[in-house]
């Protein structure tokens, strides 16, 4: 399929409501599943013949399974609060971009099947049948959302699109139109171990040759665990912070933090995924399959603490989710569930991000840095959406915010925050959120990330910004391929550990290999 044409969006000064161009990023979404994806994860090879049948009925069972899809289909009162708010409206100028409109395209076969005025009084209520052309614009408008729920936040009632949006996928996979980024990977993800299909010998590899590296670089061997029964901490990070940069690394932070701590780690080649793109395609089911290797790696490695590498929605599945999903956090109560509960060590958060521990390192003064070693840059953060606006970190109001940033400023002199009505609460997704994260969605990802740059514009004219840091593998991926199309370096994104790494002062001697050579024995749940 030849890429579409098309202009890159030029950086205003002010971000303002663009002039509505109706259709504009009308077509045929993205890449769609085959068989060969589709059916490992449970969902028909292809249409299904009886398709508007089987997702009328599905919608029936998603409204009544989750109680606030239905309220959020019920409660829209067209105030038009939202409509502005989203990236991809504001970049691409699509009124079908609009939250509420987008939220309608659902509403309205909600409306025609599911309530007395819809059924009886259609056009009364806008009520409308799911056709092929209903459904076509689902697949491509719910594939130009990134989940990111920056709407919900401006919305008086709350509404929160990403659900409507992770409902509608839900349906397209149950009727056979699935898309393939998304489910190629979580095949992978839930039978291998980690989105890449990167096998254990060839994980082992990777960690080996990154300790060479950093060995030769700092005359100190700092280790890269893997599969060792017994650690202390078992750190699930995205399978990008193993190979691709700027996430390797992010890595290469971590692990020396964790070598000035003197704790003992290690990660599992069972369970080498932090990501979990079952929420973006709604799948509670998926999003349990994929979670649950975690939990038999945390069982079988026996460890007391499980942690969190920089990923964005992977800290919000963990934050939110596991605790009922796997029993790490109270909430399980099955037999595993509950064995994990008694494992983990409940003086530490259950989970805990890696921000949250070396926080909590430099709170305690257990680390040493020379600022100085990030001199030569001026740093600013971008809020990650899934950590902005579903999770919390430190336990403390708004902590979800002030760690990162009471980070970077221990390791950096020169740090600035990009315009408020951009960050924290309000933050701009990258823009390849949500399963959008691939090349056959590339213009609405790059008219998506206009908000962010122009943003981050702002800054390095008025400040001199030339470094954006993220804690999150999916904002990290996206900013390299778009930055350059706003005039940026694609190297200007880092890890937040990337600016820990080069800060931190390394006093503790070598790690002794023998106590973290025993390799876990293969028990099963
Ligand atoms: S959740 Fe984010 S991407 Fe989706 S409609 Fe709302 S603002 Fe747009
Ligand atoms: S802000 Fe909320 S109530 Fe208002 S139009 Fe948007 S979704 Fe509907």
């Amino acid at each position: 399929m030849a890429a579409k044409e098309f202009d890159i969006p030029v950086l205003p000064t002010y971000i303002e409501i663009p002039e509505i161009n109706e259709g504009i990023m009308e077509g045929d979404g993205p890449f769609k599943s085959s068989k060969e994806f589709q059916n490992p994860l449970g969902f028909p090879g292809e249409k299904v013949d009886n398709w508007q049948e089987v997702a009328i009925e599905k919608m029936g069972e998603l409204k009544s399974k989750y109680r606030s899809v239905q309220v959020f289909l019920d409660s829209c009162v067209k105030c038009g609060a939202c409509t502005d708010k989203c990236h991809y409206f504001l970049g691409s100028s699509d009124p079908k971009n609009m939250p509420v409109a987008r939220q309608d395209l659902f509403r309205s076969v909600y409306r025609r099947h599911y309530t007395f005025a819809g059924k009886y009084f259609p056009k009364l209520v806008g009520a409308k049948e799911l056709d092929d052309e209903m459904l076509d614009d689902w697949y491509n408008y719910f594939h130009q959302c990134s989940q990111c729920r920056r709407c919900s936040v401006f919305c008086p009632y709350g509404i929160d699109t990403a659900e409507i949006s992770m409902a509608a996928r839900e349906v397209l996979d149950a009727v056979g139109v699935g898309q393939k980024y998304c489910n190629q990977i979580l095949g992978k993800a839930i039978t291998i171990g980690n989105n890449l299909g990167l096998p254990e010998p060839a994980l082992r590899d990777t960690l080996l040759d990154l300790e060479e590296e950093i060995e030769e670089e700092t005359g100190i061997a700092v280790k890269y665990p893997l599969d060792v029964k017994g650690a202390e901490i078992l750190l699930i990070t995205p399978s990008a912070d193993f190979f691709a940069e700027p996430h390797i690394d992010g890595l290469i932070g971590y692990g020396k933090v964790f070598h000035e701590d003197g704790v003992s780690w290690t990660m599992s080649s069972y369970a080498s995924e932090g990501a979990n793109f079952g929420m973006f395609i709604g799948s509670y089911d998926i999003m349990r399959k994929a979670a649950l290797r975690i939990r038999k790696a945390a069982l079988d490695l026996e460890v007391s603490r499980v942690m969190v590498g920089e990923c964005g929605h992977a800290w919000r599945v963990a934050y939110s989710f596991w605790n009922t999903l796997t029993g790490v956090g109270a909430g399980a109560t099955d037999e595993f569930g509950l064995k994990l509960q008694n494992q983990l060590d409940s003086r530490y958060p259950q989970p805990q991000h890696i921000i949250e521990y070396t926080h909590d390192l430099i709170q305690r003064d257990k680390l040493k840095f020379d600022k100085s070693a990030n001199d030569d840059r001026t740093v600013t953060f971008h809020d990650s959406c899934n950590v902005a606006r579903a999770t919390n970190m430190g336990g403390i109001p708004n902590g979800q915010f002030i760690l990162p940033r009471e980070v970077l400023k221990a390791v950096c002199n020169n740090y600035i925050d990009m315009e408020r009505s951009t960050i924290k609460e309000s933050t701009f997704c990258c823009g390849g959120g949500g399963g959008l994260l691939t090349d056959d969605l590339m213009e609405i990802r790059i008219k998506g990330a206009m908000p962010r740059m122009q943003a981050l514009k702002e800054v390095e004219k008025t400040n001199g910004v030339d470094t954006l840091v993220a804690i999150c593998a999916i904002c990290k991926s996206q900013f390299s391929k778009v930055l350059p199309k706003f005039d940026f370096d694609p190297y200007m994104i880092v890890s937040a550990h990337q600016l820990v790494s080069e800060a931190i002062i390394m006093e503790k001697p070598q790690t002794d290999d023998s106590a973290t050579e025993e390799v876990a024995e293969e028990t099963t749940e």
